[in-house]
């Protein structure tokens, strides 16, 4: 989406976030835009494209709201205007410290706009402004020069110093919702199955969903497929093989768990005739129907709570390794024919 900054400058790009954005174009339509604000939400949900788009509507030549289409919104589109400031981690570094502060911000903040109205200084992963750059940046956010405007963006106002959250206005972007992840994908030209399940794994981000992509995360998952519909034909040594590769680290295992959850929510889904729609791995549909049939809604019940315990479990750093272990003992107990009490 990087490719198209036109698009990402404009409010009517925006999906799914009707309250954070009629609250920012009342804003703008009323020439009362608070000095600071922190947009909060899943990265990739639409954070990013409101700050440019109220970045842009702050100096659009024709209007209130970014037209997209005078000079100035031009720049913005292209990324280059010259009263846009972005600020974020740099490369191979955890925190944004006092000097970049100073030499991004500070130094740049009580200058008069190159060409515009204002200067709109967006700072990404707010949540890592370290407590001395925070000191440093706190008396701008205090006595802001009249034509600067900053837009700090983090995932939740908690994880952000309260001395800088609490001179921000928050606004709250939510995740998407699923099927505008998987719209929005399909029109980035990711074919129909891959965008399902790239959407129901990214939980409301397109960042994630793109990600997942890139990495090729989805294509070694889809090869482990095939153990999760034969898992009652495993025997114990096979299962601690499988919960060794699947939990070579945290975050493999977690993409597993997220996988398992899926196909066993899917199989639930079935076995309670929803409509077929709501299944996210369609194109296993028939695997899925029969695996519902044989395992049955209490045992499919009870495979999910697990799962959900293990995640909880490796997300409180327990030891990957035994987690899984259980985890897989458990769901297979609960997939042997003989075990089938639904
Ligand atoms: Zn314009």
């Amino acid at each position: 989406m990087d490719s198209d900054r036109g698009f990402l400058m404009l409010f009517d790009s925006i999906r799914s976030q009707e309250g954070p954005v009629s609250i920012l174009k009342k804003a703008l339509y009323h020439g009362r835009v608070p000095t600071a604000y922190l947009f909060t939400g899943p990265p990739g949900c639409g954070r990013m494209m409101a700050a440019l788009a109220t970045a842009a509507s702050l100096n659009c030549q024709s209007g209130a709201i970014a037209c997209g289409s005078c000079s100035s919104c031009l720049l913005y589109s292209a990324g280059n205007h010259p009263d846009l400031y972005l600020i974020g981690l740099p490369e191979g570094k955890r925190q944004i410290v006092i000097k970049q502060i100073r030499e991004q911000i500070l130094a740049r903040a009580y200058l008069k706009p190159m060409s515009g109205k204002t200067s709109t200084f967006i700072v990404q992963d707010a949540h890592l402004i370290n407590m001395n750059a925070s000191n440093a940046f706190l008396k701008t956010l205090e006595e802001p020069p009249a034509t600067s405007h900053f837009i700090l963006i983090a995932t939740d106002r908690d994880s952000v110093l309260p001395t800088i959250s609490s001179r921000c206005q928050t606004l709250a972007f939510s995740p998407l919702p699923r099927l505008v992840v998987e719209d929005i994908l399909l029109k980035e030209g990711i074919q129909k199955s891959q965008a399902s399940l790239l959407a129901a794994m990214a939980k409301g981000s397109v960042k994630k969903a793109l990600a997942y992509q890139s990495t090729g995360a989805l294509e070694e998952m889809a090869g482990e497929f095939e153990p999760l519909s034969s898992l009652h034909n495993y025997g114990v040594g096979q299962l601690l093989d499988l919960a060794q590769r699947w939990g070579r680290n945290r975050q493999d295992a977690l993409g597993v768990l997220e996988f398992m959850a899926q196909w066993y929510r899917d199989m639930l889904i079935l076995f309670e005739g929803v409509p077929e729609d709501q299944v996210i791995h369609v194109a296993h549909i028939q695997e899925l129907k029969k695996g519902a049939d044989s395992i049955g809604g209490v045992n499919l019940a009870s495979i999910l709570e697990s799962v959900e315990d293990a995640r909880e479990a490796i997300e409180a750093n327990t030891n990957v390794q035994l987690t899984l272990d259980t985890l897989l003992l458990r769901v297979r107990n609960h997939t042997l024919p003989t075990e089938k009490s639904a």
